[in-house]
């Protein structure tokens, strides 16, 4: 087979537009970020096959004008692939970057034939551009995404592979003289367009499988997080504790588990409407969030009810922190109470693990009975279980 530059950038344009097309059209059921990658992402490919589109029709035209067009389009496409990878990220996206690169490459290729240059000057400028943003986008994704996945490795790979391919364009652009009326159709050239053919095609099926694997990693999200505080829902939350409890079995380590309880709850919504208790029951959540370690978890159980796990915990420390969270939730939650004419208190059972338990639903209970005994003492107390012989020495 002898495919021609010409024939392969007309290939490319069909794919580009296929791939868009059917990209932008699917995009609009995605969560937020996701949706921007992948309209991104579709944007570049319309962008990418109207720069070989331009490029294949140039010859009969006006150079001076196509070339710096088709190149400037071209650019601000593989520019878009960046900003498509950071919006699946979800991180932050200059909106401008594309138009700059692509415009700055146009800008710069027009100078340059103004002054006289041929096309293989233009060619080692543009070859020099795109194999800068190939290797940014082979930097993002295989040293700075996290979770990353065969297909994010081998986007990666491809991108540098890619940026490779067009050093050694430049490298040819350096070399040997091109008239300004046609396309380039030397080896070089064909194989870079064949392999550009190639990395849209491979590029295409990977970028969306990284979508899909955002998207599942999403819904595991969803699934695992109570909607009105952001905390863990309570199934999360036991399946973590189970894990836990496994783990602290096996190696001899601590766990303790906190049960804490909004006092007066009901009086709150009554004086201050429910969606102010709503409003009460976030501000507690992130109050705890503040003061527990990152390997903490703390979930929502029900209502104004939360579990708090601490792994590598042991009594001493669990009592501790339960102490500190029960004075903080008084300490940072007075000005949102007074907001209410009520004040915002609560009570926090707790529990160690102990060779006596053999399941979590033990310690579930025993710190709901620690709790209970909270609420009985006054409310506003910490109290952790105590084994019912223990309980009888202590009073004895
Ligand atoms: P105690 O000190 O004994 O815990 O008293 P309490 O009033 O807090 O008692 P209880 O736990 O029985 O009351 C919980 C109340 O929380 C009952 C319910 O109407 C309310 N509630 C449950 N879920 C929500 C919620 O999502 N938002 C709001 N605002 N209220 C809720
Ligand atoms: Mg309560
Ligand atoms: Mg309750």
């Amino acid at each position: 087979m002898n495919f021609d530059t010409t024939f392969i950038a007309q290939v490319i344009t069909v794919i580009g537009f296929a791939v868009g097309l059917s990209i932008v059209v699917a995009a609009g059921r995605y969560p937020r970020h996701i949706r921007n990658s992948l309209r991104s992402y579709a944007y570049g490919k319309f962008l990418l096959g109207s720069a070989f589109l331009i490029a294949g029709l140039r010859g009969g035209g006006t150079p001076e004008l196509f070339i710096p067009l088709a190149n400037g389009i071209g650019l601000a496409g593989l520019t878009l692939n960046y900003t498509c990878v950071r919006h699946l990220q979800n991180r932050p996206v200059w909106p401008f970057g594309p138009a700059a690169v692509g415009g700055g490459v146009a800008l710069c290729c027009l100078l340059l034939l103004l002054a006289g240059g041929d096309l293989s000057t233009v060619r080692t400028l543009v070859s020099f551009a795109a194999s800068a943003v190939l290797l940014v986008i082979a930097f993002e994704v295989l040293v700075r995404y996290d979770h990353r996945g065969v297909p994010h490795y081998v986007t990666g790979l491809l991108s540098a592979a890619l940026a490779v391919v067009y050093l050694v364009r430049m490298g040819a652009g350096l070399s040997q003289e091109a008239p300004l009326g046609q396309l380039v159709d030397d080896t070089v050239e064909r194989a870079t367009f064949l392999l550009s053919l190639l990395g849209t095609v491979i590029g295409a099926i990977n970028y969306v499988l990284m979508a899909s694997d955002e998207f599942n990693r999403e819904l595991t999200k969803l699934a695992h997080t109570d909607g009105l505080t952001g905390a863990l829902n309570r199934r999360r939350l036991f399946e973590l504790g189970e894990i836990e409890f496994r783990r602290a079995r096996r190696q001899g380590g601590d766990l303790t588990l906190l049960t804490l309880d909004i006092d007066r709850f009901k009086t709150i919504n009554d004086r201050a409407g429910h969606p102010f208790g709503d409003r009460v029951i976030q501000a507690v959540t992130e109050c705890c969030v503040g003061q527990i370690r990152q390997e903490d978890s703390i979930g929502r159980m029900g209502g104004e009810e939360f579990a708090i796990l601490l792994p590598e915990t042991g009594a001493e420390a669990g009592r501790m922190l339960a102490e500190r969270l029960r004075s903080a939730i008084e300490r940072q939650l007075a000005p949102l109470g007074a907001q209410g004419g009520v004040t915002v208190t609560c009570s926090i059972g707790g529990v160690s693990m102990t060779r006596e338990h053999s399941q979590f639903s033990d310690l579930i209970a025993q710190s709901d009975s620690a709790l209970y005994d909270a609420k009985n003492a006054g409310r506003n107390q910490v109290r952790f279980f105590q084994a019912p012989a223990l309980r009888a020495a202590a009073t004895a």
